[in-house]
């Protein structure tokens, strides 16, 4: 879902691990070994406890940009959001349940929409701060004051950064064991998760899978917590989770839309109608540059093709007699659905994955998504 913010990953080839210069670290000739052999040991829960600067040297920078938003909540984000502000029961209370993320850079957090209590962080979040040994948090302007004072920048880009480590000490417990509230290799997942599960997957009548491999326990539990009679739908570049008893073949409940999260979540706020909601937040570059590039090509199509048809509308009616046969108007009736039909499907569209799920998928799917009291109408009077 981040991949378009530009933000760094851990394990791609150009990511945190692959460009690590471990000898540059704060730590032993062995655990600078350990980590050479093995990056994602700078990350490690024992090794943090015995030497908290590896890690805090590692996720420097990835701390500061996030405190600096310097990478942008996606189109995958604001389709999420979308799901929380524009699709309501009958209370008028959104319909999004929660948010589920493996992701640690917490960009859902800029989509006030979705409401921080909204998102369950699996793994953990790089925008709060905390202490591994009493779990007192911390102040997260604080902490990234300290990390910039305190915590030396091993990428060399950074003039302010001191020369040396100093480790974050925690103001209650004492212990020199504050760290981003992420969830260290060999460390227990956030009790948050344990808690809100039973309730949450209960009444659900959707489940939305975004970009993800399925592979990593336990968030990948829910496709198989959440009612039978609750539909699975997986928005992702291959088809995944067949082990876990997905499946899009046979399965009548389980659909699969692929592609990348950028093109799919505007491919669904367009069917859905949501696109003109996002102009806003693009007028005042909330998006990343690649996302803000597609929605304003989308945007603009769906302009030229609002006005073409209009134009050849009033085209046809000038040049109609009015005392034409009946005959011809039926013609006209038939141009003028043609029209209308390549209005609201732009035919030059990439590969849309919405129209991957057959007719019958679709109509499920909006109708799920669509409140089933509230007439289309009223929608559309929400937009504007
Ligand atoms: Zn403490």
């Amino acid at each position: 879902m981040s991949v378009a913010s530009g933000i760094p990953d851990f394990r791609s080839s150009n990511g945190l691990y692959a460009t690590l210069e471990a000898t540059k670290l704060t730590a032993t000739p062995e655990q600078i070994e350990r980590i050479q052999s093995d990056p994602s040991y700078s990350l490690d829960q024992h090794l943090f406890m015995e030497n908290p600067l590896p890690c805090l040297e590692v996720n420097r920078e990835f701390i500061l940009g996030v405190r600096e938003r310097r990478w942008k909540a996606t189109l995958a984000h604001r389709f999420v959001e979308c799901l929380r502000t524009k699709v309501k029961n009958k209370e008028g209370e959104g319909k999004l349940v929660r948010l589920y993320t493996q992701n640690i850079d917490g960009l859902e957090d800029q989509c006030e929409g979705i409401g921080h209590e909204r998102r369950i962080a699996v793994h953990g979040s790089m925008d709060e701060a905390e202490c591994a040994t009493c779990g007192a948090r911390m102040d997260f302007d604080l902490f990234c004051g300290m990390v910039k004072s305190q915590i030396k920048d091993i990428t060399g880009r950074d003039p302010s950064a001191p020369a040396h480590s100093t480790p974050i000490v925690c103001e209650s417990c004492g212990a020199a064991t504050v760290k981003p509230s992420i969830v260290l290799f060999r460390s227990r997942l956030p009790e948050v998760f344990f808690e809100n599960v039973p309730n949450d997957v209960k009444d659900i009548d959707l489940l939305l899978i975004l970009g993800t491999s399925l592979a990593v326990a336990p968030a990948n539990s829910l496709v198989m917590r959440i009612p039978r009679s609750s539909m699975r739908v997986l928005m992702n570049r291959e088809p995944v989770g067949w082990h876990l008893g997905l499946d899009y073949d046979s399965n009548d409940r389980d659909y699969f839309a692929q592609g990348n999260c950028e093109n799919l979540a505007l491919d669904f706020m367009e069917s859905l109608g949501w696109l003109e909601d996002l102009k806003p937040l693009l007028d005042q570059g909330e998006f990343p540059e690649s996302s803000a590039t597609l929605l304003r090509e989308h945007l603009e199509r769906l302009k030229k093709q609002k006005l073409e048809g209009q134009a050849q509308k009033q085209f046809q009616s000038e040049i109609q007699p009015q005392d034409q046969p009946q005959a011809s108007t039926l013609e006209l009736k038939g141009q003028e659905q043609n029209n209308f039909q390549s209005e609201i499907q732009p035919q030059d569209q990439p590969q849309a994955s919405i129209l991957e799920l057959n007719g019958q998928a679709q109509n499920q799917f909006q109708s799920e998504i669509q409140p089933q009291d509230q007439p289309q109408a009223s929608t559309l009077e929400n937009r504007s």
